[in-house]
């Protein structure tokens, strides 16, 4: 809550304020709650950027690289069929290899898409859907792109900071 506080007295108006309750992710935007990139996480990203410029196509503009808890990689696609409801985002194609290989357990995860500038990549968040998907499997760090720039990981709980819970 207090990330609110803070969001409230940066900007000194109701609206804005507001706007960051509504966005989640602002609530776990702060350096607080993220760490710093380690090694193994940029190049997480890299190879996320790179398995997009192979393979990126006019059904795939997003690719998913994650890393295990067994230090093991793996990726995946969006498969985004226009106006389709059954499309799924590249979290579920990654998790799907994951499951395949007989891991279940997400350490740090990233979502890129591709720029309007050539040669440039977007970290994305993930959605809401991806988020209570990927809550199956741990509660990973996510390389988010905070306050517009700077690259950071934040732990899964913080972007869903009230999940879904059966009885
Ligand atoms: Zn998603």
């Amino acid at each position: 809550m207090g990330l609110v506080w803070l969001g409230i007295r940066q900007t000194n108006g109701f609206r804005v304020a507001h706007r960051h309750l509504l966005q989640g992710l602002h609530l776990s935007s702060s350096s607080r709650d993220s760490l710093e990139l380690e090694k193994a996480d940029l190049e997480l990203v890299r190879e996320a950027e790179e398995l997009l410029a192979r393979h990126h196509s006019e059904i795939s503009g997003v690719a998913v690289a994650l890393q295990t808890t067994k230090a093991r990689r793996y990726y995946g696609l969006d498969i985004d069929l226009e106006l389709s409801p059954v499309s799924i985002c590249a979290e579920y194609s990654a998790i799907g290899n994951m499951v395949t290989n007989g891991e279940r357990a997400i350490s740090t995860i990233v979502a890129v898409s591709m720029s309007r500038k050539p040669n440039e990549y977007n970290v994305l968040p993930p959605c809401g859907k991806c988020r209570e998907f990927m809550r199956a499997f741990g509660n990973p760090y996510v390389i988010l792109k905070l306050e517009g720039k700077r690259l950071r990981k934040t732990r899964l709980s913080n972007l869903l900071p009230m999940p879904f819970e059966p009885e």
